[in-house]
Order: C-alpha cells, then sequence, then structure tokens
C-alpha cells in the first residue's frame, strides 16, 4: 500500500497526484461518468483552484481524493497518490507513497488520514456541523480521534484553532451549538474544526458562496493566512474566477470529468490554450475594460452527463474543433509551457481512445 518516495519531498514537490481517475454513478437511468479520466498534480503548501461549470466534477474530484465518493458511485480506474512525510532519519524525512485508491473507504487507514492529512469544508456548515454538538465537541472530536491528548487539552487546543479562525470570544463559542452562530462564525468554526489536526492538504469546495461579500472577503483573507502559517496545501473549488485570481497559484480547468488545462494562476488568465478556457476567460466581466464589447456566453449547454460524447468532450461546443480528428478521439495532456499542460489536438496530434 505504501512505498518510500525518496528524500524530504517527492520530486515534483507534490502532495497528491491523481491520475487517470474514472469515478462513475451506476443509476437505475444509466451511467453517469462524473470523472472520466482526470490527471491532477496537487502541490505541496500552494492554493490550487479548481474551476468549471456545475456538473464538470469539481466536487466529484474532491471526494474521491477523501475516498467520500457517495453510493452508487465508484472509482472504476486510475489513481490517486498521497505523498506524506513520516520520521526524519540521519536529518532527511522519508516521503511515503501511499495509493489511496488501494483504500477500503472505511477502512482504518483512510480513517487515519482522513480529517488528520486530508480534510474538507463545505459551501453551507449547517449541513456538515451537527446540530446537537456543541462547536467545542465537534472540534474536539477531530482532535481526540487523530491526536493522543486528555480532554482537557483537546479543549485548550480547540479554543486556541477558534482564535487563529478569527473567532470573536472562542472560550464562550466553544460552549455554543451551530444555530446560535451566525454564518460567518459558522463558517469560521469548520475551518476551526478542518484545520483542527493541521491537515496537509486542505480542500475548500464553494466555501464563501452563501457568505455575503464582506465576510466573503474576510474568510478568503483568513484562508490565504492560515495557508501561509501553516504551510498546506489548498484546493480551492469554485465557478468564481474572481477568487481564483485573488486566491490560488495554481489553477486546473475542468471540463465534463476531465481536466483541459493546469496552469500558474498567471499564465492562465493572461495566455489561456485551451478553447474551453478562453471561452471562460470571455463570458465574464473585466473591471477598467475600455470596450463597449458585450460579454460572450459559451455557445450550447454542458451535456447530459449520461450521454455518451465521442472524441473531445468540448467538441459540440468548439470554434476550432477539427472534423474527423475532434469528434472521433480524445486530445492527449501536452506540455505547453512551464507547468503548464492542455488536452486539445491545437497543440498535439496524439490522442487517446475513449475513456
Ligand atoms: Fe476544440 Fe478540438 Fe481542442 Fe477539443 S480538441 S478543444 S474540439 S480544438
Amino acid at each position: 500500500m505504501a512505498k518510500q518516495a525518496g528524500s524530504s519531498t517527492t520530486p515534483e514537490g507534490l502532495v497528491v497526484r491523481v491520475r487517470d481517475l474514472h469515478v462513475y454513478f451506476f443509476t437505475d437511468l444509466g451511467v453517469s461518468r462524473a470523472l472520466n479520466g482526470v490527471s491532477l498534480d496537487i502541490p505541496a503548501g500552494k492554493v490550487t483552484g479548481v474551476v468549471g461549470e456545475s456538473g464538470c466534477g469539481k466536487s466529484v474530484t474532491a471526494l474521491s481524493i477523501m475516498r467520500l465518493v457517495p453510493h452508487p458511485g465508484r472509482i472504476t480506474k486510475g489513481e490517486i497518490l498521497l505523498y506524506r512525510e513520516r520520521e526524519k532519519q540521519n536529518g532527511h524525512s522519508i516521503v511515503e507513497e501511499v495509493n489511496l485508491t488501494d483504500l477500503d473507504p472505511q477502512g482504518p487507514v483512510i480513517r487515519s488520514i482522513r480529517g488528520a492529512e486530508l480534510a474538507m469544508i463545505f459551501q453551507e456548515p449547517m449541513t456538515s456541523l451537527n446540530p446537537s454538538y456543541t462547536i467545542g465537541d465537534q472540534i474536539m472530536e477531530a482532535i481526540l480521534l487523530h491526536q493522543q491528548c486528555t480532554r482537557k487539552e483537546a479543549e485548550e487546543r480547540a479554543v486556541d484553532i477558534l482564535a487563529r479562525a478569527g473567532m470573536p470570544n472562542p472560550q464562550t463559542v466553544v460552549r455554543r451549538y451551530p444555530h446560535e452562530l451566525s454564518g460567518g462564525m459558522r463558517q469560521r468554526a469548520m475551518i476551526a474544526m478542518a484545520l483542527s489536526c493541521t491537515p496537509s492538504v486542505l480542500f475548500a469546495d464553494e466555501p464563501t458562496t452563501a457568505l455575503d461579500v464582506t465576510t466573503e472577503a474576510q474568510i478568503l483573507d483568513l484562508m490565504r493566512e492560515l495557508q501561509a502559517a501553516m504551510g498546506m496545501a489548498i484546493v480551492f473549488i469554485t465557478h468564481n474566477l474572481g477568487v481564483v485570481a485573488q486566491m490560488c497559484d495554481t489553477v486546473a480547468v475542468m471540463y465534463l470529468g476531465r481536466v483541459v488545462e493546469q496552469a500558474p494562476v498567471e499564465p492562465l488568465f493572461y495566455d489561456p490554450q485551451h478553447p474551453y478556457t478562453r471561452a471562460l476567460l470571455r463570458s465574464i466581466p473585466h473591471v477598467g475594460s475600455r470596450t463597449k464589447a458585450r460579454l460572450q456566453p459559451i455557445r450550447g449547454v454542458v451535456p447530459d452527463p449520461y450521454a455518451t460524447i465521442e472524441g473531445c468532450p468540448f467538441h459540440p461546443r468548439c470554434d476550432y474543433r477539427k472534423p474527423g480528428l475532434c469528434d472521433v478521439r480524445v486530445p492527449a495532456t501536452t506540455q505547453v509551457g512551464e507547468n503548464h499542460t492542455v488536452r486539445c489536438f491545437l497543440y498535439t496530434e496524439q490522442g487517446e481512445d475513449n475513456g
């Protein structure tokens, strides 16, 4: 299950690597191909944005890495590798490679990783916080499960992490129930709970969508601050490209269950390569733009998840499609710049069979 991967970090400085991941939902209506060959690199200690229209597989990717794909979904192909530092030997740390796809999703190994090394916060905290337990009990549960300490020490850590999450009066809030807090305070409590065991990767699934803009700005600042202080990686799932530009170091653009482009944030915004990324950027307003050109929505709609599309999944909506190629084969991933990859026949002639 685990093997030693080398010196202090992996050669690529990654904390998670996802390769050719397929997740299908087997329902009475047919098979929904939620992920159809996702390949994604998550660098250690950086913020990775995952963007795309609704239904492109952003949340399922995060849930798959956490091994929390709900029934009737199943990982059918691909691998998820977690790189974690273990004890130091002769001044060097050992990096262990754990293939998460090999693990029983209910088993003890993934349970020890989930919460401690991989944590997640969701869009609506009320659906994730238990209304019958105090905020303190819920944070302490994670601490007591993953760290060896007494209840009193766990309570002290809960107060401390709430204070770091910017919660006013943390000593009082630990004894409060979720319904007694405002939306912003509940999201801070969720962040505190997720960070209580200092994870290496935090998945944040649209964490500010339900908040007003002032609270959203405070929560984004807080997450950036905590990320820098704790050195963890954040995977920020959003459809808001403005938030991505503000928060992220690197961006993965998803379309219909695949990552079609991944790049550092500047090349992605100033020199996008994939026709879908370009179309996404043309469809949002730009502050300071002097032209009176209308925003251009992306032509067509995201196809039905039960439909099988031959070739490049974007070809029915793409202005650059090459008949006889784009509608037959899936383009392979090509390197087009430093840490910049794209899946499109404009940059390669290599293709793959349909997943
Ligand atoms: Fe468009 Fe073809 Fe590129 Fe797909 S592979 S994005 S259809 S040009």
